[in-house]
């Protein structure tokens, strides 16, 4: 008797020290948990049921870095990122452990040194609490920096394509499931490819995969790159169902053009927050900036003129929503020397809409459109030869036989 009852209790406690047995009451919960790899860094974020206090560090040989949650509890199974970290660069496994009574620890076993970061998002647009854990990699992962002479040296022409949203942040979601950031992605990429095709042009993809990349950062990347444009490629959305057609935006500094743009800058600078931007890590490009600079101010008129270019040519392809180009106070517009433009193809709320962005015929069809908007800019901006003397220019470089 006295044996079973201590069985019993043995067991009871066995329980009480696996993750997953019921904690007591106030215990946070680690529900779920996701991994974005990005090229500098691999980010793991886990949902939290509530905020909780969490020390993230760094242990080596092997290399690994040790998440500890305080009164927390697992209720998912995160070995199975493991699984999906099969091809990340950086992460091997997920494994977890109690080393004391309420706390959990989360070990992240790594395939090279990083450095670590972390920091709590709260909850917000259906999101629950989230730690997020990036793991930065050290040893030259920066990209190369081109100089503005050695840009001009080459003469090419560089356009910034960005895709908006990623990882964390899905953007939008359509009726039937698509996401905004799965569709942004895909026009970029082939109007990248469209853009590398084009003799004397280039084009640097903002964003190559499925995470996420700050507003500050988009603008950052895109002045790095020596960018004579940038796009960022989006899909917009209402709750009326029917509401379809294309919209351009662009930077405004004093007010938004109206209602209607003012409302999407709020909702497209939200993506940071959703997104996850750790706090300080980079700042909103529009706050510390002389407003009265000449170069930004030719290059705000230009955006305009882009933005017309841009609906002129999406017109072709599908329906328009708002007919001229509207202005308000995008982050993600905010390179001072360069002109851009915010592109909402279509609306993804629309499930026939949806379905079009979702097919690839019709987003090469965007992608083109939006190729051909840019080098009509750029031909009136004198930036390109216009077609007929480009192609006097071509008969003069061909040998003669
Ligand atoms: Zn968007």
């Amino acid at each position: 008797m006295r044996l079973w009852s201590w069985l019993l209790m043995a067991a009871a406690l066995m329980l009480a020290g696996t993750p997953l047995a019921g904690a007591k009451a106030g215990a946070v919960q680690v529900r779920d948990a996701r991994l974005w790899t990005a090229p500098d860094h691999t980010r793991v974020v886990f949902d939290l049921s509530g905020r909780a206090d969490y020390r993230v560090f760094r242990l080596h040989r092997p290399e690994r870095v040790v998440v500890d949650i305080g009164h927390a509890r697992l209720s998912t199974d995160v070995t199975r990122l493991a699984n999906a970290s099969h091809k990340d660069p950086v992460l091997a496994a997920i494994r977890h452990g109690r080393p004391k009574p309420g706390l959990l620890r989360l070990v992240l076993d790594v395939k090279e040194h990083v450095r670590p970061r972390s920091f709590l998002l709260k909850p917000m647009h259906g999101k629950p609490w989230r730690l997020v854990v990036d793991l930065m990699r050290e040893a030259g992962r920066k990209q190369p920096v081109v100089t503005a002479s050695q840009v001009r040296a080459r003469k090419v022409i560089t356009i910034a394509v960005d895709a908006g949203h990623g990882g964390e942040d899905p953007g939008a979601i359509g009726p039937h499931g698509v996401k905004e950031k799965d569709v942004t992605l895909a026009v970029a990429r082939r109007l990248a490819r469209a853009i590398n095709r084009r003799p004397g042009m280039r084009a640097v993809l903002i964003r190559k995969g499925d995470y996420f990349v700050p507003l500050g950062r988009r603008v950052q990347l895109a002045r790095q790159a020596h960018a004579d444009l940038m796009i960022s490629i989006h899909a917009d959305s209402v709750r009326k169902r029917n509401v379809a057609g294309a919209s351009v935006y662009t930077l405004s500094e004093k007010g938004a053009s109206d209602h209607v743009a003012a409302m999407l800058a709020r909702k497209e600078n939200a993506s940071d927050a959703i997104g996850g931007v750790m706090p300080g890590e980079v700042q909103d490009p529009l706050v510390n900036r002389i407003l009265a600079d000449l170069i930004k101010r030719d290059s705000l008129d230009s955006a305009r003129l882009l933005a017309d270019e841009m609906l002129r040519h999406i017109r072709r392809v599908g329906p328009i929503k708002y007919g001229t180009p509207k202005h308000a106070r995008f982050v993600v517009l905010g390179a001072p020397e360069i002109p851009s433009v915010l592109v909402e193809l279509d609306y993804i709320s629309n499930p026939r809409r949806e379905r079009l962005l979702k097919s690839r015929r019709h987003q090469d069809k965007l992608a083109r459109a939006l190729l051909e908007a840019s080098e009509s800019f750029l031909r009136r901006e004198g930036r390109l030869p216009s077609p007929s003397r480009a192609e006097a220019a071509a008969a003069k470089a061909a040998p003669r036989s």
